[in-house]
């Protein structure tokens, strides 16, 4: 079942939010989720160093692609 959200909430298929009035589906687990949704990233490679899977930005949090020469 697809319907328009009355309310924002939180899809549990890929982690971000929807806005009233995105489209989401419910499954036979009915639990609601994006009818599609956002655009799927591209599994990023753990970093080496602290082994997490960097955020949409590129930053993981040890950052160490951007050392400043300290
Ligand atoms: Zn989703
Ligand atoms: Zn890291």
């Amino acid at each position: 079942m697809t319907l328009m959200a009355r309310y924002s909430g939180e899809c549990p298929e890929c982690g971000e939010r929807w806005s009233a009035g995105d489209l989401i589906r419910a499954d036979e687990d009915k639990a609601w989720k994006h009818a599609v949704c956002p655009t799927p990233r591209p599994t990023a490679a753990p970093c080496a160093s602290c082994f997490q899977i960097p955020a949409a930005n590129g930053a993981c949090g040890c950052d160490p692609i951007d050392s400043k020469d300290s």
